[in-house]
């Protein structure tokens, strides 16, 4: 099974592509994710890409379709995988074209614009093992301290007030258009996003199993 995944900020679309990923037992490929872990591990990937990502800019189109194309070779994704966050602009569609994977769907996550901005006000990061936390859904036991290593909470560089404002709105102008792109070609599946994740899980899972 080889899916994508659609949404913009906060859309959950992360959370969802993991548990679909575990549910089908097929690969979670996020380009964000692994960015991050360059990052982290200070690769030269990881600094090229810091200096696009914490201002809220998309790295560049060569550098990730190149990464894309690397990790799709790797043997693992035989057993078929979940990309989340790529395609994201119209050059890195039609590079994916190219590469000749046969898509089963495209999620795509819808949420409003005014739960979006609710969202993205509560997310939180851990400083230290980078799980995820919202203080809204995913409350950690104690406020503002991972669950999982005791590390510090914190609001990641890229979701703060000026870069979220750029990222959403190079959602809607570069990546919403690829819409209809998979639409023409028959593979979106319309998921409300804007219910608790437990529920907007049980429809992806519906949807995709009929
Ligand atoms: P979100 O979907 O909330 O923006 P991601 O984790 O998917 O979060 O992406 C975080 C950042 O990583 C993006 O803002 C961008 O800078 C970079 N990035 C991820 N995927 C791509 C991509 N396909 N093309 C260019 N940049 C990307
Ligand atoms: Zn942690």
């Amino acid at each position: 099974m080889r899916l994508l995944i659609f949404g913009p900020q906060a859309s959950g679309k992360g959370t969802q592509a993991a548990r679909v990923a575990e549910h089908f037992r097929i690969l979670h490929i996020s380009t964000g994710d692994i960015f991050r872990e360059n990052i982290s591990q200070e690769t030269e990937l990881g600094k090229l890409a810091a200096s696009y990502m914490n201002d809220g800019n998309l790295v560049p189109n060569e550098v990730t379709n190149n990464l894309v194309k690397n990790r799709l070779e790797e043997e693992d994704c035989a057993k078929g995988f979940i990309l989340d966050g790529y395609p994201r602009t119209r050059n890195q569609a039609e590079f994916l074209t190219e590469l000749n994977h046969k898509f089963d769907a495209a999620i795509n996550l819808q949420v409003s614009e005014s739960e979006i901005i609710k969202r993205i006000g509560a997310r939180r990061i851990c400083e230290n093992c980078k799980t995820g936390f919202n203080t809204i859904f995913i409350k950690p036991k104690v406020e503002g301290v991972c669950d999982k290593c005791n590390g510090k909470l914190i609001i990641r560089e890229d979701d703060k007030p000026e870069a979220i404002k750029k990222r959403l709105s190079l959602y809607h102008e570069l990546t919403e258009p690829l819409l209809d792109f998979y639409r023409e070609k028959g593979l979106i599946v319309d998921i409300n996003g804007d219910p608790i994740m437990d529920e907007v899980y049980a429809e992806i899972i519906q949807k995709l199993s009929a």
